[in-house]
């Protein structure tokens, strides 16, 4: 994609904190980190959403990010524990529409990236429950 920023980071047409790459996946620091070594893994092939994304791309953004942060973890930086998070469409907080995996190391659960709910349910459980079971079985 001509106009996406992470294709141009991957291209290596704009700069950017590459911290990891091999042939299918990239890690780089996000530049306005919400925590210390706040990192974005993206798959090398430009897809928009994790819905469509091809399998094989998607393993490999999530053994990424599993090698990352186990380099986070057993660095001196000190976290304890991690947020990853997928956002997908504009709805949802995505802003750049290639998929991206955040890492989001935690220090204090006070501070840092926080998940805020504003319940907005419709249905039911079981409602839900029989939309869900219905299409995955009519496919
Ligand atoms: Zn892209």
């Amino acid at each position: 994609m001509d106009k996406c920023l992470f294709c141009k980071i991957i291209k290596k047409e704009i700069n950017a904190k590459i911290i990891y790459e091999d042939d299918m996946t990239m890690c780089i620091l996000d530049i306005n980190p919400v925590s210390d070594a706040h990192c974005i893994v993206m798959p090398k092939k430009h897809f928009e959403y994790f819905s469509n994304c091809d399998d094989d791309y998607l393993s490999a953004v999530a053994k990424t990010t599993k090698k990352i942060a186990n380099v986070i973890n057993s660095s001196s930086l000190g976290n304890d524990g991690i947020n990853y998070l997928v956002n997908e469409k504009a709805n949802a907080n995505q802003e750049i529409m290639h998929l991206h995996m955040h890492i989001i190391p935690k220090f204090k659960k006070e501070e840092g990236f926080h998940v805020s709910v504003k319940r907005n349910n419709k249905k039911t459980i079981d409602e839900t429950y029989e939309v869900l079971v219905h299409q995955l079985f009519s496919n």
